[in-house]
């Protein structure tokens, strides 16, 4: 029998499904590669794009990718389930009941045997304690709370035109995902208006709220000004400098007492790893969870496991900060795995991972995108915006469906979404 190096990767993200994709069935000196991939969902998204699957301005089952079908397709196994628990000294990966919505059980709780295990669990929203936010607010950190959100804002904004009463959304927290995900709200009452929602405009009032000095505190001064400029005259009430104290039933409590009244409460802020990664006992982790790996992705203390992604913490030689949980980050931790874990595995040398800052985008729907042309490439450091940002922004997801699709389907992909544009409604109504 041939040799076997059972690789198993946690969590398939930006990164993970990448990796997985890319490894499954190759040789090593080990063996050949046999790669299981566990996700909690049933299917991969592409994560920047969940704040318009929670606006519904796009499709998820157009967007989706089916773990089973990708596994299928490139040649590893899927195992569907929650992580519960990675026992190092066992080298085991242990895995929730699988249950449906109703609460069945469809899969009992399992455990999986480890070689070496990759690390892509990705990151959450952080409340830091807040009080009320668990209770009272909702978050978009995965395909399922995007959806949840999706249906219960559908729901509300037909009360309120039911009702003939406003609907207050607040969101806390003014990164990309505050930010992006306010400007698809707005899109969604305008676009709901030509499907007969009429009023939805002036009902739905967004507001966005942020603790530090400025929006967008990781993207250039520049391009948070302007996206703040266009929210604002998209008629969102943008708050900095306004810390949250409390989610109550009624809304957002603030530190000085006033209350910011909303019927719908986002809680986008803050990043932390999942609560999981505080089972791997020994492993050294940063102040959000995250576990600290070298310039090679591998853990400071555990020579089989690996981290990539918004999950792990990478110092760059030289740096004061460790490398931002980004698409681009996870993206790029990815593409050096699949390129050099089979010599890291056979003890080779290869070099250390080199993060290449091709700059940063954000988009406000169809209305704009801005961004920074970053630290690479031919035009440094450039400011862009509109129709040029909104095309760079489409790219880095075309490219993420060209590596797991390779380039004729992922272009078909491509191909199909603007042939669905034309001939579907460009909201969810069903
Ligand atoms: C609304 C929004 C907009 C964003 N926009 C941008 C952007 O414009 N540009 C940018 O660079 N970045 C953006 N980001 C950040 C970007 O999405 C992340 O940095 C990136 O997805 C990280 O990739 P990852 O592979 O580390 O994790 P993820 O892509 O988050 O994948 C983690 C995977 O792990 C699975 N998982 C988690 N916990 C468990 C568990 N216990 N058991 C089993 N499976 C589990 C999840 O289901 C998921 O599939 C955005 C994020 C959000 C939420």
């Amino acid at each position: 029998m041939p040799d076997i190096h059972r690789l198993v990767v946690v969590g398939g993200g930006v990164a993970g499904v990448d990796i997985a994709t890319h490894l499954a069935g190759r040789q090593t000196a080990l063996g050949t590669l046999a790669v299981t991939l566990v996700d909690r969902e049933p299917a991969h998204v592409w994560k920047p794009m969940l704040h318009t699957i929670a606006a519904g301005t796009q499709n998820i089952f157009q967007q989706q990718t089916s773990y089973v079908a990708q596994a299928r397709d490139h040649g590893f196994l899927f195992q569907p389930g929650e992580v519960a628990g990675i026992d190092r000294a066992a080298r085991r990966v242990s895995l929730a009941p699988l249950l449906t919505t109703e609460g069945r059980e469809l899969l009992a709780a399992r455990s999986l045997g480890y070689d070496t295990l990759i690390l892509a669990l990705g990151s959450r929203a952080n409340d830091f304690g807040t009080p009320g936010v668990a209770e009272h607010c909702l978050t978009i950190d995965s395909r399922s709370q995007a959806m949840a959100f999706n249906d219960e804002v559908r729901i509300r904004i037909l009360q309120s035109l039911v009702r003939d009463s406003p609907l207050g959304i607040a969101i806390v927290g003014g990164g990309a995902t505050g930010v992006e995900l306010a400007a698809e709200l707005v899109e969604l009452a305008e676009l709901s208006e030509h499907y007969g929602a009429s009023g939805a405009v002036k009902k739905v009032r967004i507001t966005l709220l942020e603790s530090g000095k400025r929006l967008l505190a990781a993207f250039p001064e520049r391009i948070a000004d302007a996206a703040r400029r266009r929210l604002e005259k998209l008629g969102v009430a943008v708050h900095t400098g306004t810390h949250v104290t409390e989610a109550t039933p009624g809304g957002f409590r603030l530190q000085d007492g006033s209350l910011v009244e909303a019927g719908l409460m986002v809680w986008a802020a803050g990043v932390k790893a999942p609560d999981v990664l505080s089972t791997l006992e020994g492993l050294d982790r940063a102040r959000g969870n995250q576990v600290i790996v070298g310039p090679t992705l591998r853990t400071s203390r555990d020579a089989d496991i690996y981290a990539v992604g918004d999950c792990a913490s990478l110092l760059p030689a030289g740096q004061d900060r460790p490398l931002p949980p980004t698409a681009q980050v996870a993206h790029q931790q990815a593409l050096y795995l699949t390129r050099h874990l089979p010599d890291l595995l056979a003890g080779r040398p290869a070099p250390d991972f080199r993060y290449r800052d091709f700059g940063s985008l954000v988009s406000l729907g169809g209305y704009d995108a801005f961004g920074s042309l970053g630290k690479f490439g031919f035009l440094k450091g450039w400011f862009i915006r509109g129709r040029v940002a909104q095309l760079g922004h489409a790219l880095l997801y075309r490219s993420h469906q060209v590596r797991l699709h390779g380039f004729w389907r992922g272009s078909l992909l491509w191909l199909v979404d603007r042939i669905n544009a034309r001939v579907r409604p460009s909201i969810r109504l069903d």
